[in-house]
């Protein structure tokens, strides 16, 4: 069978992989890119198939990265289902409505600045219907049961401990008398995460994808990460200044409010004003508080106690953009929780505006901030940003606390792939930076003596190449498609290469850019792979 690498390879978003068995074609995640112009780009991309003739998605969780592109599918003719836990339905209805309501402002803002400059319409990916829409394609499955998905195909999903309905997905193929079994990790969670249950622990399997997202570094223990939160707030107290903390609306707002929550019951911190300044992270917390059956022993015990796990006393929900300012009109020292986690967009914004430049106030990092977002250039300790055409200035605290992260560290992933005991399991890495990928990889091949490796974007294989070896001839021919001889894939390479130092020449003219190093690489790499083929030839 054969697989392409749509995203979330070299990159964390965008996570999308297209399988294909005999005529039969499905994807797993059908995420969204984020982070820069150019890596957009790819959300617009013509895909290698025709969305009507895909037969299923398989949907590892709600995150953006993951499903935000099923609108755009279904608009585009996808008939099929989408299968996925039921949480990560009712968490798709929120999320994905919301996305759509970004592209629309997103594009109205172009429109805006377009018609000024003469350009043409700009259209939205897709719009908050599109994305209502797209929800009766859904098609919840429990933990834990086999679904029979097509002839030959089947998948089972289990607790992937990364947020509420994350899954980690088996897929059981038949190819050639024999059957295999392909594993997606989707995003893996942390063992002591509050909340979710924590990821199911896979013995079988003969291919793995793995996620990589922080395998080049260890979190500190979730007890030490609670405690330096509570000095941050008792410090802020002390001065009457706010935290403010950008989160995910979901998941990592919820832990953060079950944190302090007990963290007040228990008079480790006084009573003080929480704001959840997000509707979407309100909404998300709702469908949390529907769905106690994915909590975890502990979070059922607080329950079954009598007490509600994500409730505080004093927790203000603000939902409408009035509540939201008033929020930094209140003298009193407070604790700020908005979105989007990575400040890219939303109402964090704005709090970080208000706060950046003052002394007082203390920034908490406690998600993943990706290669390009703003929340990346205050990890990396920018002097100043730009915030809605403003120079700001960053003097606040600036924390990172890795221990909040609902992503395995290094020691994590690789406690998890030692299960695995097939000696000749193939793992492709992905969802993570490249370097951080590339580290991963050589760990688990050098550990584990896996075979292991990075995929490129775009980049296609045949899995269970054994199996194919004996089929017929023709059929193992196959793999280059008739419509595309040697000389057509050659006369393209020329093409390709003449409108790269076409562009490299032009942006040598622009002066500096930041991307200019990762390009150098890649063409240092390209260049390795043509020599290694010349060599092969000879
Ligand atoms: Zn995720
Ligand atoms: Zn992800």
């Amino acid at each position: 069978m054969r697989v392409e690498f749509l995203g979330g390879v070299r990159t964390v978003t965008g996570s999308a992989t297209l399988l294909e068995k005999d005529s039969l074609k499905w994807l797993v995640d059908c995420g969204m890119f984020q982070g820069g112009k150019e890596l957009e780009k790819r959300n617009w991309k013509i895909q290698p198939y025709q969305a009507k003739d895909l037969l299923f998605i398989l949907l590892t969780h709600a995150h953006i990265d993951h499903s935000g592109l099923i609108p755009k599918l279904v608009k585009e003719g996808f008939r099929g289902k989408v299968i996925c836990t039921k949480a990560t339905r009712d968490l798709c209805e929120v999320m994905l409505q919301d996305s759509g309501r970004i592209q629309e402002t997103e594009a109205e803002w172009q429109n805006r600045k377009g018609k000024r400059a003469g350009k043409g319409e700009a259209v939205p990916l897709y719009t908050a219907k599109d994305a209502e829409e797209s929800l009766r394609t859904f098609q919840p499955v429990s933990y834990g049961e086999i679904v029979q998905l097509a002839e030959g195909v089947k998948a089972r999903f289990q607790d992937a401990g990364h947020i509420l309905g994350s899954a980690i997905i088996e897929i059981w193929v038949q190819e050639g008398g024999e059957e295999k079994k392909i594993v997606f990790s989707g995003d893996l969670g942390n063992f002591d995460q509050p909340i979710v249950r924590d990821p199911s622990i896979l013995e079988e399997g003969d291919v793995l994808w793995l996620e990589s997202t922080y395998g080049d570094r260890l979190h500190k223990s979730r007890e030490e990460t609670v405690q330096e939160l509570l000095k941050i707030v008792q410090e802020a107290i002390s001065h009457r200044a706010k935290v403010v903390i950008p989160a995910f609306a979901v998941e990592r707002t919820q832990d953060i409010i079950y944190t302090l929550g007990q963290s007040i019951r228990s008079g480790a911190l006084p009573p003080i004003p929480v704001y959840i300044d997000s509707p979407l992270a309100i909404s998300a917390t709702e469908i949390f508080k529907k769905n106690p059956d994915c909590f975890d022993r502990e979070t059922q015990k607080i329950l079954s106690g009598g007490e509600n796990p994500l409730e505080i006393p004093g927790i203000l929900y603000t939902r409408t953009t009035e509540e939201s300012k008033a929020i930094n009109e209140d003298p009193r020292p407070g604790i700020i929780v908005s979105a989007s986690g990575m400040c890219d967009s939303g109402r964090i914004r704005h709090h970080l505006k208000h706060h950046l430049w003052r002394e007082e106030s203390h920034i908490v990092i406690i998600g993943y901030q990706a290669e390009g977002t703003l929340g990346r250039r205050i990890v990396d300790g920018a002097k100043t940003v730009r915030l809605f055409g403003e120079e700001i200035a960053v003097k606040a605290h600036i924390h990172t606390l890795g221990g909040f992260s609902a992503h395995a560290d290094q020691k994590g992933l690789l406690d998890w792939v030692s299960h695995l005991r097939n000696p000749r399991l193939e793992v492709f890495i992905n969802h993570g930076e490249e370097k951080i990928s590339m580290g991963l990889s050589q760990l688990v091949s050098e550990r584990f003596h896996f075979k292991t490796s990075v995929p490129q974007w775009r980049e296609k294989r045949v899995l269970f190449r054994e199996v194919e070896k004996e089929m017929p001839e023709e059929e193992v021919k196959e793999e280059f498609p008739p419509e595309e001889p040697l000389s057509v894939l050659l006369n393209r390479l020329d093409r390709t290469y003449k409108r790269l130092r076409r562009k490299l020449k032009r942006e040598k003219k622009k002066g500096e850019d930041a991307d200019r190093p990762r390009w150098w690489r890649q063409l240092g790499e390209v260049h390795q792979k043509l020599e290694e083929l010349e060599k092969e030839m000879e």
